[in-house]
């Protein structure tokens, strides 16, 4: 399963970060994941719950945000929303775009951490 391996990774990369902070844990990690990005973020989601079991992470939630398609109009000379996954094109104007500019993110953009003074 994709999402099942995605989510490792990021609990590979949140464990990293509380490693190098004393093992504080994880309260949660922020991702931003376009919708080109071919995550199903509901799969995601329980591919993480079942993955963080027994890890710094067990506590942790996933924060997404899901990045609409975005494309550059050539008509247009400007970046705009894309008429949909299927058809890359301007939403404004409808031509055809052949760059995207947002929309296939994976990213971890933070991973948040428990303070220290508060722990048991
Ligand atoms: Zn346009």
């Amino acid at each position: 399963m994709h999402e099942l391996s995605i989510a490792m990774s990021i609990i590979d990369i949140a464990a990293e970060t509380s490693r190098t902070h004393d093992d504080a844990r994880v309260i949660a990690v922020h991702l931003k994941i376009g919708r080109m990005s071919g995550v199903v973020i509901d799969a995601l989601l329980s591919a993480f719950t079942i993955a963080k079991e027994d890890t710094v992470l067990a506590n942790a939630k996933l924060m997404i945000e899901d990045l609409p398609v975005k494309v550059r109009c050539p008509k247009c000379q400007c970046e705009r929303l894309a008429d949909s996954i299927q058809c890359l094109c301007c939403s404004v104007c409808r031509t055809v775009s052949a760059e995207i500019t947002q929309g296939d993110e994976l990213d971890v953009v933070a991973v948040e951490l428990e303070p220290l003074e508060i722990r048991q």
